[in-house]
């Protein structure tokens, strides 16, 4: 059975990554975090969910996202580690803060996860005391 419980650590995280790295397409407070346990999921660190555009529209509400860490992976990873993976699901959310998500192909992979961190490393001002 899977358990989902809030995730503050990741959202400080995400929170610092969007300023730094000004991401400004990026609403924090339509973004929810969670961490869960008990997922089979196997070397799944984090995923990103949506709902399809129609059901924000039925339910009369702006678009959401949650990111899920899945804590058998995720917390096994060092601190520079879990910024990559917060940064690949930012990365799936799409400039419009439409809904939908970017996919994959060309777009989010090692090589450009790796830029986006490097950018925010070198941007960010807790990277003097690393
Ligand atoms: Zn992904």
């Amino acid at each position: 059975m899977i358990n989902y419980f809030k995730a503050p650590d990741v959202e400080q995280s995400a929170r610092n990554i969007i300023n730094v790295l000004n991401l400004s397409y990026i609403d924090p407070d339509r973004l929810a975090f969670y961490r869960s346990t008990g997922s089979k999921a196997r070397r799944v660190q984090a995923r990103i969910h949506g709902l399809g555009r129609i059901w924000f529209d039925a339910l009369n509400m702006q678009p959401r996202y949650i990111i899920e860490v899945i804590s058998e992976e995720f917390d096994k990873l060092d601190a520079s580690e879990r910024e990559k993976v917060i940064i690949h699901e930012l990365m799936h959310i799409p400039a419009g803060f439409s809904g939908g998500f970017v996919p994959h192909r060309g777009k989010i992979n090692k090589r450009t996860v790796d830029a986006m961190y490097k950018s925010y490393s070198e941007a960010s001002p807790q990277s003097a005391n690393a």
